[in-house]
């Protein structure tokens, strides 16, 4: 009997379990020195000055938004095609999402969109990378600059992804187009610490401040004691309303052993990916995706079109895979069809339309580091006689 296939799984090894373990038989085992010299490790990986660790995704692009000092009235641009995560943290500042349309190439946020979607309220950008693919933070970056916006890369799917601008290598989280950039470690994601996640910036300033945010708004620093008053070094003081997103130790140790495997992770991606991209090539209405020249992606997702024809649909395929004992993944519902967000600022359909068609089409095929050379055959195989049917 086959065992079931998933669209995404974490690899975790025997030095993985030793290095947690050693961890959990010390006396740090919430957050400490682990998570810092974690959070300094994936700060070199991608080149980025500063690195603050945190207890899932979502909490880093909560820090990061925070960090913006949103306000009511206030407008950050993102993209429909992303997990709920991203638009959700700027709506828990008080602040509005403004959607804007993606490019039906790259799937990421369309450039010529952001810019046209600039108004008096607008104050950041959030490119996501999705799928790995690095979004177009060039540009991103020159439109911020011209209309004085921060931008925020949501690079909860592209740790070890990287573009070439004019023949100089950037790795998505080096902050060198954004202001910050935040990753994700949920099990599906590259390298995984179960939950927990990231923020990186080159700005000593935000650095500080999302350090702070992390752990209550509360500091403790020479400058609030005061031999004269009797306020000896047990002071401390709460500057900002902040949160509690702290990693564990124990987990830092699991993402530390995690990222010295990522580069070979990403090579077995890509060879995977490869074998996809040949075996679809030639196959009528199943669309793939290709790399531009500039970039080279990690390959956190890999997503296939079902192309608009009169013997099949995107429901047949995602069935047919199931019944097979695939479990794929649609990635994503746009945010402007889910009902919090269709309620809260009346999304119609047609909205967003290369969204929305992209949408239509789109299902995620296993894709993950230890999926071995025979099942990911036995994907080919499926699809191909799932098309024969049509024949
Ligand atoms: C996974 C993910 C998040 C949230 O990360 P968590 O670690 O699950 O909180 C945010 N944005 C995108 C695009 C993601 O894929």
């Amino acid at each position: 009997m086959n065992k079931l296939i998933p669209y995404g799984l974490h690899e975790i090894n025997e030095d993985d379990i030793r290095e947690v373990t050693k961890i959990l038989k010390t006396n740090s085992i919430t957050q400490g020195p682990t998570v810092e010299l974690f959070a300094k490790k994936i700060a070199n990986y991608v080149g980025a000055k500063y690195a603050v660790a945190v207890s899932s995704g979502s909490a880093a692009l909560h820090l990061a938004v925070a960090s913006l000092d949103l306000k009511k009235g206030d407008e950050v641009i993102t993209t429909p095609i992303t997990f709920c995560a991203t638009s959700n943290v700027v709506l828990y500042q008080g602040a509005d999402i403004k959607l804007v349309d993606i490019d039906e190439k790259t799937l990421n946020i369309d450039p010529t969109q952001v810019e046209k979607a600039i108004t008096s309220r607008t104050k950041a950008i959030i490119p996501v990378d999705f799928r790995g693919y690095p979004a177009n933070l060039y540009q991103i970056h020159k439109i911020a600059k011209k209309y004085n916006l921060k931008v925020i890369e949501d690079g909860s799917h592209s740790i070890g992804s990287s573009y070439k601008i004019k023949n100089k290598k950037y790795m998505c989280g080096d902050c060198l187009h954004a202001d910050i950039c935040t990753f994700s470690f949920h099990p599906v994601k590259h390298i995984t610490t179960g939950e927990g996640g990231v923020v990186l910036t080159n700005d000593e300033k935000i650095y500080k401040k999302i350090m702070k945010l992390r752990k209550h708004g509360v500091d403790r620093r020479s400058d609030m004691f005061d031999k004269n008053k009797r306020i000896g070094n047990w002071y401390y003081d709460m500057e900002d309303l902040g949160y509690n997103y702290r990693l564990t130790d124990f987990q830092a140790a699991l993402g530390i052993s995690q990222l010295k495997r990522l580069n070979k992770f990403i090579k077995r991606r890509r060879q995977i990916v490869n074998y996809y991209n040949s075996s679809f090539k030639d196959i009528e209405f199943i669309k793939t995706y290709n790399e531009l020249k500039n970039i080279k992606s990690n390959y956190h997702l890999y997503v296939i079109s079902v192309l608009k024809n009169k013997n099949f649909d995107r429901y047949d395929l995602f069935n047919y895979l199931q019944s097979k004992k695939f479990a794929p993944m649609i990635h994503y519902i746009p945010i402007h069809y889910l009902s919090y967000y269709k309620k809260k600022y009346n999304f119609k359909k047609n909205n967003f339309p290369i969204s929305e068609e992209y949408y239509n089409g789109c299902i995620s095929l296993p894709l993950y580091p230890s999926l071995s050379d025979k099942d990911v055959q036995r994907v080919v195989n499926t699809i191909k006689n799932f098309i024969k049917k049509f024949n």
